[in-house]
């Protein structure tokens, strides 16, 4: 799989775009499959459970890496979403990456691209959607969560709070519970007009994660109705640092409704429909 992941790296810079359900037909990435329904076709790990999309796919430029795969928008200048596979396998002991937050050069020439600079003294943090943490076997892996496609401005009360506590919980369900986690998380915007910090990045105001728990080797067609999914949706504020995470639980469907993106659309369509409800 993390050949292929590579493989795919190599090739994206040829993906301009992520298609939609129905691209037009002059779309250059014919040969990306528009929904992975079939094992085969899935183009990562950490698209398993599915490609989230919205109804206006041109914001949407997809970063595949070995490590994660996220949807980046040139309006906002971060993630739509981040979507990972984690386990404790991903786990290891090398030392946090030391040095500035690194600009992604996987983004087009065109696009502004967000880095290390733009956050500094703007009251926000450098919140990473895939922690540093969870990328810990080589260098490399956490590494590659430094770049700022990875990122998005979050109130230090936010990341280094309740952020955090859940961050730790999704941590123990892997490596006491030896669960293996898909997990997508991103910003939500309320207003066409968010706060900007730096030359264009957009603050959010909340930030959603979506964790849906498996057992190690599980995979998509493991979801039924009663596999354990937590959703939550926390606002990016001062004031929340000492709070439990679970006061911020929401639904999918939830996270759905305020993002636009359908998030696990490769499992069944009745299954979703029970596991995004609850
Ligand atoms: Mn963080
Ligand atoms: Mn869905």
């Amino acid at each position: 799989m993390r050949v292929l992941a590579r493989l795919v790296c190599t090739l994206l810079p040829l993906v301009v775009f992520l298609p939609s359900c129905s691209p037009p037909a002059s779309s250059p990435v014919a040969d990306v499959p528009q929904t992975s329904t079939n094992s085969d076709t899935a183009i990562s790990i950490h698209l398993e459970l599915g490609y989230p999309h919205d109804a206006d796919t041109t914001d949407d430029f997809l970063v595949v890496r070995p490590q994660y795969v996220a949807s980046f928008s040139y309006k906002r200048n971060t993630p739509n979403w981040v979507s990972w596979n984690l386990n404790s396998d991903w786990f290891g002991d090398v030392p946090r990456y030391e040095g500035n937050f690194i600009v992604d050069p996987m983004l087009p020439e065109s696009f502004y691209h967000p880095d290390h600079n733009d956050y500094t003294n703007s009251g926000y943090d450098r919140g990473h959607m895939v922690r540093s943490e969870e990328r810990t076997k080589t260098p490399e892996d956490n590494r590659s969560t430094f770049y700022m496609t990875n990122i998005i401005p979050q109130r230090p009360d936010l990341n280094r709070g309740v952020w955090l506590d859940f961050e730790r919980y999704c941590e123990s369900l892997c490596k006491d519970s030896l669960k293996q986690l898909f997990i997508v998380a991103g910003p939500v915007f309320s207003t066409p007009q968010p706060t900007i910090i730096g030359q264009h990045i957009a603050v959010p105001d909340s930030c959603f994660k979506i964790v849906v728990v498996l057992d190690r080797g599980q995979k998509r067609s493991s979801v039924t109705a009663t596999t354990p999914v937590i959703a939550v949706m926390m606002p990016n504020r001062d004031g929340v640092r000492k709070d439990d995470w679970t006061l911020y639980r929401s639904t999918i469907d939830d996270i759905e409704a305020r993002t636009g993106y359908d998030f696990l659309n490769d499992i069944a369509p009745s299954i979703q429909a029970l596991i995004e409800a609850k």
